[in-house]
């Protein structure tokens, strides 16, 4: 896979930054790099997971990977370790990856919530706002092709709209996230696919499809046509 160690430039999906809390010391703004990023939510306290995780699980693997995946929230060994996907779904998804010819260091996995919820429970939709934009920064700054969401939270939240995963997992949309355009690809969760060998075998089969996705060319976003204004016609519009 390409771009190891690329790093980026950093925008909202809107383009628009969003008033939040403080996340650390650090400017979020000035970050140019996925490992500055990573650095500076290290403190994050926009949400109350702040107050129960034993730290943030910020993201792992290649920071210039073609393939990113997005699950849900770091669980009791994601949170204890710090890493993404390490327990029995984890184990699924490297078996997954093997299936076609990845290893975790190829890929980048992140989550839409960076600290675990009490419990495991299911995010709030309070948390997921307040974290979101972490995982918007991500995308703009690692710019995969592809972008496969894991289970119920990351493929709405990623694709905007509330249809379930049942519905959509192995169809592939063009959209916009980060600034660019990527296939997203909703799959199911690994967890759930774990103990149901039906969804197992689906999950399985839309996996194989992941070669295919990355190979295919999608379109970068054309850049915006620069303004131009006269002199005279900027002082009129109130712009000197
Ligand atoms: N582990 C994670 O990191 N995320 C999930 O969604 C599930 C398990």
């Amino acid at each position: 896979m390409r771009r190891a160690g690329a790093g980026g430039r950093g925008s909202c999906p809107s383009g628009v930054p969003r008033r939040l809390g403080p996340v650390s010391a650090v400017q979020v703004a000035a970050v140019e790099t996925l490992e500055e990023y990573a650095t500076a939510t290290a403190g994050c306290t926009r949400c109350r997971l702040a107050q129960g995780r034993t730290q943030v699980v910020f993201g792992a693997g290649n920071p210039g990977a073609d393939l990113m995946f997005v699950g849900e929230a770091p669980g009791f060994h994601e949170d204890k370790q710090g890493v993404p996907f390490v327990g029995q779904a984890g184990k699924l998804l490297e078996k997954l990856l093997a299936a076609i010819g990845l290893a975790r260091g190829d890929v980048y996995i992140a989550n839409v919530l960076k600290c675990r919820p009490p419990g495991n429970r299911d995010p709030q939709p309070d948390e997921i706002e307040a974290c979101e934009s972490h995982l918007w920064r991500q995308i703009d700054l690692i710019r995969p092709r592809v972008v496969a969401t894991l289970g119920n939270f990351a493929t709405k939240l990623l694709s905007g709209r509330p249809t379930g995963i049942t519905r959509v997992h192995g169809q592939e949309q063009e959209v916009e996230l980060g600034g660019n355009r990527v296939l997203l690809y909703p799959l199911y969760h690994p967890a759930a696919a774990l103990y149901t060998p039906k969804m197992l075998e689906v999950l399985e089969g839309d996996f194989r499809r992941l070669p295919e996705l990355l190979g295919r060319v999608v379109e970068p976003v054309p850049k915006p046509e620069p303004v131009l204004v006269a002199p005279q016609a900027a002082v009129q519009l109130g712009l000197f």
